[in-house]
């Protein structure tokens, strides 16, 4: 498929930081990187690891005008018995297509996507590092790269996959985060690109975060785009709530992204016999089970934290604090598991993880 995938082994330079320190997320890359090119006519092409370093493109690529750009985000993990796994890699292949399709940009064999991410782990092992929760972030990512400033698909693109050391998003435990709901600006709407991982999905919505920042709040609590009434997604993760023992998650409306976490989530929800349902959950059904106390716990779902509880929802001025501000057992229950199966503590029994 697309030929051979060229290697070219050269560190030039680059030193590998100590990976026992802080690593921060995404700030360090490895030394190699995947590339590949498509041309209408040709398909794609020239498979190859390079190393890591600048690319260069005609200001008037594509991708710089009308932001034709989709991507994913991964991790590979190091094992307790010193393998290095990923997790659900072939769902992250199958959802890149997904988004590329909604874009206008050419699918790419999955099964070639899962290799192609397993060969370039395999020569960068030495940077997924070992510290407990740690992991290698995975960004693979399509852009546009035809110089034309007419508004049509471009007729050439790159894939390229790079990678980064990164630390536990919570090193010292679970720690609840304070949300705004948003009331004024919209993430996505049925029909737009929410559904897709789109790069420009992230461009629109970083002043809403930012003004949630100045409210003391971590991130926002999106409401759906026509209504302003139901329940989207929280940030860029998906979101949950339990209420009066069974678990809740906004049905998949074609505004809301379909994480990875949150299918791994519902799956471990239904095999432990919690009840769980995807619905459509309106801010006043929550403020409803937050004023009669069966509101019991939130959370956010996610590749780089996993989960991340949700301590209060400001809404209207007012703040609902959720479990007193603390990490509930059910969260802290499921953070324990996904990452249990993803360091190899716990026995891998769904067959979610693939040796590199
Ligand atoms: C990536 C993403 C998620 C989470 O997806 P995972 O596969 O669980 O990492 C949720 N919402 C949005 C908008 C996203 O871009």
């Amino acid at each position: 498929m697309y030929g051979n995938i060229r290697v070219e082994l050269n560190h030039n330079g680059k030193t590998m930081p100590n990976l026992e320190e802080n690593l921060g997320f995404g700030k360090h890359f490895t030394a190699h990187m995947f590339m590949m090119d498509y041309e209408e006519g040709t398909g794609w092409h020239d498979p190859r690891i390079i190393p890591y370093g600048p690319i260069s493109h005609d200001p008037a690529a594509m991708v710089f005008h009308y932001g034709q750009a989709v991507f994913e985000g991964m991790k590979a993990f190091r094992t307790e018995s010193d393998e290095v796994v990923l997790f659900r890699p072939d769902q992250n292949a199958k959802r890149l297509n997904r988004s590329s399709e909604r874009l206008s940009i050419p699918q790419i064999d999955e099964e070639f996507v899962v290799a192609a991410i397993q060969q370039l782990v395999r020569i960068d092992a030495a940077w997924v590092p070992k510290k407990k929760g740690s992991s290698l972030y995975i960004r693979p990512f399509v852009i546009a790269t035809e110089a034309i400033l007419g508004v049509r698909p471009a007729m050439q693109y790159s894939f390229i996959i790079i990678m980064s050391p990164v630390d536990a998003y919570y090193e010292e435990g679970l720690q609840p985060v304070n949300i705004l709901v948003e009331s004024y600006f919209s993430r996505s709407v049925r029909g737009g690109t929410g559904d897709a991982k789109a790069a420009g999905n992230y461009a629109g919505s970083l002043k809403a975060q930012t003004l949630a920042k100045e409210h003391n709040c971590a991130q926002v609590l999106w409401l759906d785009a026509i209504e302003k009434k139901y329940l989207e997604e929280v940030g860029s993760m998906n979101v949950f709530f339990k209420i009066n023992g069974e678990v809740v998650t906004p049905s998949l409306s074609g505004s809301i992204l379909e994480g990875i976490t949150r299918g791994s989530i519902i799956h471990l929800l239904k095999d432990w016999g919690i009840p769980v349902t995807e619905r459509k959950i309106s801010i006043d059904d929550i403020v409803e089970a937050h004023a009669n106390g069966s509101l019991e716990e939130a959370f956010g779902t996610g590749t780089a934290a996993v989960v991340s509880p949700i301590g209060s929802l400001l809404w209207n001025g007012t703040p609902m604090v959720i479990n007193q501000g603390k990490t509930g057992e059910l969260v802290e229950k499921l953070y324990a598991t996904i990452t249990g199966i993803q360091s190899g503590k716990l026995p891998d029994t769904y067959g979610w993880l693939l040796k590199v």
